[in-house]
């Protein structure tokens, strides 16, 4: 189903279901992030894109407190709450996305009423793209337009993320939403997450012949497990022992000194900081002056450091990136938080099919399950559909 017909389908089923047609549509998309992995809660820099899968809310305010969600999306039933009463932690499951944000706007002083809304996403759900961010990034887009807030996409940012951490309770920094509330077709998000300033960067991947592939491997990312926590924890213990505010104010030249003074596990992870940090930067001047077809390099490099320094790679998505790369990818790397989710890899067009094959097949000669292997090209960030 295309864009136009989805939408339609969208407000005949809210329609349907809630007895009048929607306020209106609004979309925002999931997210894949080029380059630039645990650098964010680091002050560092960030080079995700918004992608062509998003989700979809209808939405129509009401003159009453009383929040009505529904998602089209397997088989969770209406979710109801009150506008007025909601307290964080306190919510489980989906609702927990809107809520939030219904939360956040009300806690900086915006009057959010009740309203229906009705969820459609194609951002597939803990594939490590972000599909939460989608809804919130889609909610919060909504409700500024219909309560007449007045935000910027900037405060979008800090409203969501305080809904995340707050509200959602997920240790989560900005680069979900900066990708999917600030990101444009055709293009990546440079983002540095010290001063939230973002850049959009030209990334015509298929302009220059390439696709890119997104590897879902099917082993469930979760930040409940420590890996996350504990590897933050690493950081801000290597940032204290060099004596500076983030470990964005530590340089490449400066590793070797670094190297004196912290443990052997502690240096590995830094190691992993200040050369992605290094990376993304690289990334990034060279989409600018020689385009897609010359950061292959740099996206090998990046899993590599995670892989080896920061351990957060799994085998299921080092067997996806190594594969892609010896049947045909110019670079590949996992791309997410770590521990499972997704991998990408940069492919010329003419070798999609065989790289998709190989990775299939060596998935099922290790006895993984099956992944889920698709495309993504650079799309439009948040907007209103009608
Ligand atoms: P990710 O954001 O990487 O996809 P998360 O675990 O942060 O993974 O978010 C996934 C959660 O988002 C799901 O468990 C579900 O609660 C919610 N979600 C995402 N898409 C939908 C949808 N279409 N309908 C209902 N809930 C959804
Ligand atoms: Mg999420």
């Amino acid at each position: 189903m295309n864009t136009t017909t989805r939408a339609g389908a969208l407000a005949g089923r809210f329609e349907a279901t809630f007895g009048a047609a929607p306020d209106g549509l609004w979309a925002a998309p999931g997210r894949v992030n080029l380059i630039g992995e645990h650098t964010d809660y680091n002050e560092g820099f960030v080079l995700p894109f918004a992608i062509d899968k998003r989700a979809t809310t209808a939405v129509r305010l009401r003159n009453d407190s009383t929040i009505r969600l529904l998602s089209t999306v397997g088989d969770r039933g209406l979710v109801e709450a009150d506008a007025a009463a909601l307290t964080p932690g306190t919510v489980t499951g989906w609702a927990k996305y809107p809520l939030g944000v219904v939360w956040a706007l009300r806690q900086s002083g915006i009057e959010v009423p009740g309203f229906e809304l009705l969820l459609d996403s194609d951002v597939p759900l803990g594939a490590g793209l972000s599909s939460s961010h989608a809804i919130e990034c889609a909610v919060v887009t909504a409700l500024n337009e219909l309560t007449g807030a007045g935000l910027s996409a900037e405060d979008m940012v800090t409203l969501t993320r305080h809904a995340e951490n707050a509200f959602v309770g997920a240790p989560t920094g900005i680069m979900d939403q900066s990708a999917s509330l600030r990101g444009a077709s055709g293009h990546a998000v440079f983002l540095d997450c010290r001063d939230q300033s973002a850049e959009l960067v030209p990334f015509p991947a298929q302009e220059a012949g390439l696709v890119l592939l997104v590897i879902d491997t099917k082993v469930a990312h979760s930040h409940a497990d420590g890996g996350y926590a504990s590897r933050r924890a690493s950081c801000e213990l290597g940032a204290g022992i060099l004596g500076v505010t983030a470990l964005r104010d530590v340089a490449v030249a400066g590793l070797e000194e670094a190297s004196g003074l912290l443990d052997p596990v502690t240096f590995r992870r830094v190691r992993h900081i200040v050369t992605e940090n290094d990376r993304v930067l690289q990334t990034v001047a060279t989409l600018r002056s020689q385009g897609p077809a010359r950061i292959g390099g740099l996206l090998d490099a990046s899993h590599a450091s995670m892989r080896d320094d920061f351990e957060i790679s799994c085998p299921e998505l080092d067997l996806a990136v190594d594969t892609a790369r010896s049947h045909g990818a110019i670079g590949a790397r996992m791309t997410g938080g770590g521990f499972g989710g997704s991998a990408i890899a940069l492919t010329p067009v003419q070798d999609e099919r065989q790289v998709r094959a190989a990775v299939v097949r060596a998935f099922a000669e290790a006895g993984f399950t099956a992944p889920d292997i698709f495309t993504v090209t650079p799309a439009a960030g948040a907007e209103r559909l009608s």
